[in-house]
């Protein structure tokens, strides 16, 4: 399998108008994960940024984070934790809640999911207006641990996320 480039990962995302509702362009990344070639290019990138200086932790965000993050903390060979939607998680958990374009959400973490001191990479795929990931972000310091970068493979540029994650060091992969 020979490697495939970001622009290849960019051109299998696929586009899909007002999912799931008007006026969202839902960003949909099954086309790249059917891809094996794509798929790995789309965790390589990451991976290749912590390989030196490896984190203590990547979290991964419920759910498609999950994807990159899982595959990012195997090839790191460092811990990865889930932060879930609220009621998901079996353990004792602590939650934080942020408004959405529409509505409210949710995120919660195991209390024991990370510990004072260690340093923190959070991998999503669509940085959109910013409110998840700065609510993971916020539960991460909660429990003490460092973040010190927010990863995603595409970032919505004209929803300006990136400055509701001004404190922290930001990478998306992708841009639109
Ligand atoms: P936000 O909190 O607005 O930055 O939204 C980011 C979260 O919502 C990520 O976990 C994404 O999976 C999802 N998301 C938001 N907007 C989109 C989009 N246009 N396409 C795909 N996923 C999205």
């Amino acid at each position: 399998m020979s490697a495939a480039s970001i622009d290849q990962v960019k051109a299998a995302i696929r586009d899909i108008p007002n999912f799931p509702k008007p006026p969202v362009i839902f960003k949909d990344i099954t086309p790249v994960l059917q891809r094996p070639e794509l798929f790995r290019a789309s965790v390589d990138v990451f991976v290749d940024r912590h390989r030196k200086s490896k984190p203590d932790v990547i979290v991964g965000i419920d759910a498609r984070g999950f994807i990159f993050a899982g595959a990012v903390a195997y090839q790191l060979g460092v811990a990865f934790v889930p932060v879930r939607k609220k009621g998901k998680l079996p353990y004792k958990t602590i939650e934080a809640s942020y408004e959405l374009e529409y509505g409210r959400e949710t995120l919660s973490m195991h209390v024991d999911a990370v510990k004072a001191g260690d340093r923190v990479v959070i991998v999503d795929d669509v940085l959109a207006t910013g409110g998840t990931a700065a609510t993971a972000a916020k539960l991460i310091e909660q429990l003490g641990s460092k973040v010190t970068e927010c990863d995603f493979l595409i970032e919505l540029k004209f929803l300006s996320g990136a400055a509701k994650l001004a404190k922290y060091s930001i990478f998306s992969a992708i841009a639109y």
